[in-house]
């Protein structure tokens, strides 16, 4: 059944053009004559056999405790070292050199041939990394997609002032936050500040356990009762999301703004920079703690960033532990998810096709033509890989329950994404979804299909609608988590090792 499906979609989009335009007869007809699966081969033995049934992952047989854990300690490090997106790139350009992977800019016009491991950087925060496959690149592609970009609080260009005698920087958040979870907490610095020479200065202020830390004030509840009776999305501003600096004077007391001066003077001796060098930077305010254990069993982990680490990480594994794949394998770990995946770092750019055609050339026998990227792309596959929304029982009335996403439940499937009515959705093929759902059966990895949340309760959206516009058949799979786009997140350990599980599948 499925060799079917394979070959009838490898074929479709050149061999007969007109059977894409007549999708409804042929697939009723398909319908008809396909067997159902318990009428087929074996009679139903138990009534109870027909029931779609989830697994939780800790009574899965076939996952090891210590296999999970141990996975989860080497995503903690990781975690720790990759906050933002050029951190996670730069941690994932060493460990794909260590695993033999070769920079493909820096190979001139040399042939790929099957095996051959390579990678690309974009701008320092867009990574794509691919295992070339026995079939050429033309026979399609297994696309581990995820992003490196992580909700956070911005600099702004212009930042620097003083107000009664403290320094601030002035922020403008990123992604979709919810301001109040930001206030109060101890926050690093991380990021590049550009000098006038063009010189790139690296910043990294409150991860080491000496540094100090930064934080966005709140008010006392005591003077908080107008705080209290506006809307929580007016209680919060986002041009008073100020981050306190210092409060030390420079000079003497004659001295015009000499808590900003003071402020200057230390960047300035630190790192050599003037004030007008933080127009051009790009510093970023995290959460300055660790990625933790959450729970008495340590089940859980607790940390910044899971969205979408937690589903970056494990792709990246997959494709460095990938050996001589059937088809080729790539890893496109993006940027700019959060507010939009647009820009030359993002899902919106041109990087993939551009990836993807590099690799059909270097892997055909004859002549490259622009024909051979496309359908390269047509019959390509990628696995999302992005975080879902777990349902939280502290909130009921978000998910509806039979199609949520849930902690331990293994990997969750999302058919589709969007808002109201599937509007702006990237909405998977029933065909593909068959197909990623065999494979996690056959593979014994525990799944479940989710929706983002309950119908009319709000939406969102993931790389797979871009990737999808290129003809490439995609579905959303990845990791629930719980606290989404809070500075501590949460997501379970046995469902990163299922998905990691998933990946490798996938890819290999
Ligand atoms: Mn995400
Ligand atoms: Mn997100």
């Amino acid at each position: 059944m499925m060799e079917n499906v394979e070959k009838r979609r490898r074929g479709r989009p050149r061999k007969n053009p007109v059977e894409s335009s007549s999708v409804q007869p042929t697939a009723t007809k398909r319908g008809r004559g396909r067997p159902r699966k318990n009428t087929s081969s074996a009679p139903v033995k138990n009534i109870s056999d027909l029931i779609y049934e989830t697994t939780n992952v800790w009574d899965s047989t076939n996952f090891d405790k210590e296999k999970i854990f141990a996975f989860s300690e080497g995503y903690k490090d990781f975690l720790n070292k990759a906050k933002t997106e050029r951190e996670f790139i730069k941690e994932s350009i060493a460990l794909a050199k260590k695993k033999g992977f070769v920079n493909l800019d820096e190979m001139g016009d040399r042939k790929l041939n099957p095996g051959d491991k390579v990678y690309r950087v974009v701008k320092g925060k867009m990574m794509l990394l691919s295992v070339i496959g026995k079939k050429p690149a033309q026979e399609g592609t297994r696309i581990l997609g995820a992003h490196v970009d992580s909700p956070r609080i911005d600099i702004k260009q212009n930042p620097l002032y003083e107000s009664t005698g403290m320094a601030f920087f002035k922020t403008h958040y990123y992604g979709g936050i919810k301001k109040y979870q930001w206030v109060a907490i101890p926050l690093a610095l991380h990021g590049v500040v550009v000098k006038a020479d063009g010189t790139v200065v690296e910043v990294n202020i409150g991860e080491n356990e000496n540094d100090p830390v930064f934080t966005i004030t709140d008010l006392l509840p005591h003077l908080a009762k107008d705080q209290y009776e506006k809307k929580l999305n007016e209680a919060f501003q986002g041009e008073h999301m100020n981050a306190l600096l210092g409060a030390i004077p420079y000079g003497n007391k004659d001295e015009k703004d000499r808590f900003k001066k003071n402020i200057l003077s230390l960047l300035h001796d630190n790192y050599g920079i003037v004030e007008e060098d933080l127009i051009s930077s790009e510093l970023e305010l995290v959460p300055a703690f660790k990625a933790r254990d959450v729970g008495f069993d340590r089940s859980m982990i607790g940390a910044y960033g899971h969205d979408d680490r937690v589903c970056a990480y494990p792709a990246l594994m997959a494709i460095l532990e990938t050996e001589n794949p059937e088809y080729t394998a790539i890893c496109y770990l993006t940027d700019k998810e959060e507010i939009g995946s647009v820009g030359n770092t993002g899902a919106e750019s041109r990087a993939l096709e551009n990836f993807i055609a590099d690799l059909c050339a270097l892997t055909t026998e004859g002549q490259y033509s622009d024909r051979l990227l496309r359908v390269a792309l047509e019959r390509s596959k990628m696995l999302s890989a992005d975080v879902n929304a777990a349902l939280d029982p502290n909130y009921e009335g978000t998910h509806d329950k039979m199609n949520a996403g849930y902690l331990n439940k293994g990997i969750a499937i999302m058919k589709f994404s969007g808002t109201r009515g599937k509007s702006g959705a990237s909405d998977a093929n029933a065909e593909f979804l068959g197909e990623v759902r065999k494979l996690f059966n056959d593979n014994k990895i525990p799944w479940h299909i989710t929706e983002l949340g309950a119908v009319d309760k709000g939406g969102g959206g993931t790389i797979a609608m871009m990737i999808a516009n290129l003809g490439v058949d995609v579905i959303d799979v990845g990791v629930p988590v719980l606290s989404m786009h809070s500075p501590f997140e949460i997501a379970s350990k046995a469902d990163i090792y299922a998905v990691y599980k998933g990946y490798c599948a996938f890819v290999k």
